[in-house]
């Protein structure tokens, strides 16, 4: 299937919003940060009768986790802006958001927001710090993997082990895929879950990783492989979640073309 064919066939996700991300997490740590305040006010004097400086050495642990939050938050906003950031800071950003996320959701819900919609817009955050990076790598030390889902339930090929076993009749975008591999030069694999793809990465050690999947398996999957740089690509579910998806192939395409080094280019 062609990517016009495929655009005038599926409903294409829609662009989530990075900025909707960014202001939960944002409200989130101000209301964590009030909590955190109250509670040392109210423990505080108890904390002195302990000993003299705890209230000091309690409230200068709360004040330091309130402003390294808020310090990793400006970071991803600065690099969401196209300004200067500070890359290494990734680390302690994708700690607060492990977190901070849960209480994040339910920040998200009094706004009418949804689980989905949020993690749709973690994706498209920590989309833009990897292309942020401007990595670059060879075409065989990328790792492209996809969940099983996106293979015809109907198909008889056993292509979790090898890809290579499908025959590329059509019926589904693993074909594109396998002959995008073939065409660009990475590793492509379907995995069936969360253990199996880690398992993948482990073997290939690649230095960059493109998933497909799921918002909640990319939102895990991407923190999951830090600090090797992954990026996501949503899956499309017209029939539901987990059933015969689909995935935008001009998009998969755009973000290859971004990652890998032209072979031309490339004389390692
Ligand atoms: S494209 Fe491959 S995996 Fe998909 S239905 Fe056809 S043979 Fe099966």
């Amino acid at each position: 299937m062609t990517d016009s064919t495929q655009k005038k066939k599926y409903k294409l996700p829609g662009r989530p919003k990075k900025r909707l991300f960014i202001g939960i997490l944002t409200l989130t740590t101000v209301l964590v940060s009030i909590l955190l305040y109250g509670i040392w006010y109210i423990a505080r004097l108890g904390l002195a009768e302990i000993a003299e400086p705890l209230p000091m050495v309690v409230g200068a642990l709360f004040a330091l986790l309130s402003g390294g939050a808020m310090l990793a938050i400006l970071n991803m906003v600065l690099a969401v802006k196209g300004w200067f950031y500070l890359p290494f800071l990734q680390r302690q950003t994708y700690e607060l958001i492990n977190v901070l996320f849960p209480v994040a959701v339910y920040v998200a819900k009094i706004f009418g927001v949804g689980k989905r919609k949020l993690e749709g817009s973690f994706i498209a955050t920590s989309n833009l710090l990897f292309n942020r990076l401007g990595l670059k790598v060879p075409a065989d030390r990328l790792l492209v993997v996809t969940p099983h889902c996106l293979q015809l339930a109907t198909c008889p090929h056993k292509i979790t082990r090898d890809p290579q076993n499908c025959k590329r009749c059509g019926g589904c975008d693993i074909g594109s895929l396998v002959t995008l591999s073939e065409e660009m030069g990475f590793h492509f694999f379907v995995a069936t879950g969360g253990t199996l793809a880690r398992q993948v990465v482990y073997n290939t050690r690649p230095q960059a990783v493109l998933a497909i999947a799921c918002e909640r398996d990319l939102m895990s999957g991407i923190q999951d492989v830090y600090p090797l740089p992954a990026v996501g690509v949503l899956n499309i579910r017209p029939n539901g979640p987990c059933y015969n998806t689909h995935v935008d192939m001009a998009e998969v395409r755009a973000q290859l073309e971004k990652i890998i080094i032209p072979k031309e280019q490339d004389n390692g």
